[in-house]
């Protein structure tokens, strides 16, 4: 396989929904109305979000020696994602096991299972994957070990390296020094000590995702803010992994930062307009079809 544009580094699960009038208090059990299974996981949703947009993908990830394991990877061959990287432990695949209530309030419980077995070694093979690949993108939902291993290798290669801080945790030095661009929501980038203090350890650029409003582009010397597309939205689930995979797929191409934030948020307006994570990933057509409304 030739130069890789996007290499994501990071989690697959697969999520169980179960919908019940109510969710059960402890010890008791109630009876759902339905049932659905769907993949998941920050790192599988925006690999195949890049792959989408039209970049060249490896997915470096640890799965279950299971059915939800090879079910996984069969996600990324579907979308043409090079999965030589994705190790097969002896431990289940990560799930998420889900409740939903009539109103929508949910309750979830996340085993990370597979997820939690990726490890500096998984990295270290991976390591002319992500000394060679353009962009190198990760998230918080593997060890921080790993993330920072992957990096630091890809940022050492030369590949722009991208994070998004998800789920928020405290980010150490050694990983903001390797960052050449954070991307948070509004939320995580409060909980990560603000953007300000992100450009004050070395990351040279922050991309906020702010929802329906858009998106703000924070670099040491500037701000641009770039408008949402204007969609039905019906399910937001999944517009924050649409915009990250999107935004990098564009950079891979060479596009500039500001366009590459206009391609994410086309891919996050589109997601809106689906629901789920997966199904809602759009094409390079719909995207670029979007942002030629613009
Ligand atoms: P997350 O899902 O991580 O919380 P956001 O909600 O900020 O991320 O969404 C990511 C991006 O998707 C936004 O920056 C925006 O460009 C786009 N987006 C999200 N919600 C909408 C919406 N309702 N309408 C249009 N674009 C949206």
């Amino acid at each position: 396989m030739g130069r890789i544009d996007v290499c994501v580094v990071g989690s697959a699960n697969l999520d169980l929904v179960a919908r019940a009038t109510r969710l059960p208090g402890p010890g008791e059990t109630v009876v759902g109305s339905d049932f659905a299974e769907h993949f998941g996981g920050k790192g599988l949703n925006q690999v195949v979000a890049a792959a989408r947009a039209g970049a060249r993908c490896a997915f470096i990830a640890s799965v279950g020696d299971d059915a939800a394991g090879a079910a996984l990877r069969q996600v990324l061959l579907d979308d043409g994602v090079d999965d030589s990287a994705v190790q097969v432990v002896d431990v289940a695949s990560g799930r998420a096991l889900i409740g939903v209530d009539e109103q929508g309030e949910n309750s979830i419980i996340v085993v990370p299972g597979a997820n939690a077995m990726l490890g500096r070694a998984a990295i270290e093979r991976a390591a002319s994957l992500l000394e060679g690949s353009r962009v190198v993108l990760a998230q918080l939902e593997v060890p921080l070990e790993a993330v920072i291993a992957a990096l630091t290798l890809a940022h050492a290669g030369g590949a722009t390296t991208v994070l998004n801080p998800a789920p928020a945790q405290e980010l150490p030095p050694e990983l903001l020094a390797v960052c050449d661009i954070v991307v948070p929501n509004e939320h995580e980038a409060e909980l990560v000590g603000g953007v300000g203090a992100l450009l004050r350890s070395g990351v040279a650029t922050v991309v906020v995702t702010e929802g329906r409003r858009g998106a703000h582009i924070v670099t040491g010397g500037s701000s641009d803010r770039v408008d949402a597309f204007a969609v039905d939205a019906v399910d937001t689930t999944g517009a924050g992994d649409a915009f990250c995979g999107a935004m990098c797929a564009h950079l891979a191409k060479g596009a500039s930062l500001v366009d590459a934030v206009h391609a994410g948020a086309a891919a996050g307006a589109l997601a809106t307009t689906v629901p789920g994570a997966i199904p809602s990933l759009p094409q390079a057509a719909a995207i670029q079809a979007l942002l030629e409304t613009a």
